[in-house]
């Protein structure tokens, strides 16, 4: 896929600093509202909010098919926080997410709000650290099969398989573009 066009769901939570970091990258980006956009992009990135809101709104707009279709069929998927629950098929609650990736997640699983936090994370293939955001993020509990490409108190809380990217921290918020940069350049590349 050369130069793909990069999806952000844009439903509910922090799609504008993706589609900033995207910007800031050159790469071509769009906001997906429903399955016609979502039919407009090679790959998608579900941005951190608040995933019971965000699903709601996935059902209301009846776009789960159309998405669990899409990722099934190896569209490349990243998700930050919210977004990694949304694609995990175990969350602690039973929230029924998208299911898409073998991985069990427990949300809030830090805290409240208030004991939201920031580290330095080191990333598998990056040389300088990655300032993390964790913001009432999830943990995940077990990262199946998937490659962990960054801890945090000895939990994954970067992880990766062949089509999918999953962060419990925000990098976009920081306008930190490297996980972008590596996510396009690693799982878009040669994809569909
Ligand atoms: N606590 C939120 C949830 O469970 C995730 C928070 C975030 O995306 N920063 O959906």
């Amino acid at each position: 896929m050369v130069d793909p066009q990069i999806g952000v769901l844009a439903l509910q939570g922090d799609f504008a600093a993706h589609l900033s970091v995207l910007e800031s990258c050159g790469y071509r980006r769009s906001p997906v509202r429903s399955c016609l956009d979502l039919d407009q992009v090679d790959a998608l990135i579900i941005p951190g909010g608040e995933s019971t809101t965000m699903l709601k709104m996935i059902d209301r707009y009846e776009m789960r098919e159309a998405l669990v279709k899409r990722i099934r069929n190896g569209m490349p998927v990243f998700g930050t926080c919210a977004g990694a629950i949304i694609l995990a098929d175990r969350v602690s609650d039973g929230e029924m997410a998208l299911g898409t990736w073998d991985l069990q997640v427990e949300r809030n699983a830090y805290g409240r709000q208030s004991e939201s936090f920031e580290a330095d994370i080191k990333v598998r293939g990056l040389d300088e650290t990655v300032r993390g955001i964790f913001i009432r993020a999830p943990i995940i509990v077990d990262a199946g099969g998937a490659e962990v490409m960054a801890t945090f108190a000895d939990r994954p809380v970067l992880v990766r398989n062949n089509t999918m990217l999953a962060a419990t921290f925000h990098p976009e918020l920081l306008g930190e573009a490297r996980i972008h940069r590596w996510f396009v350049e690693n799982l878009c590349a040669g994809k569909e």
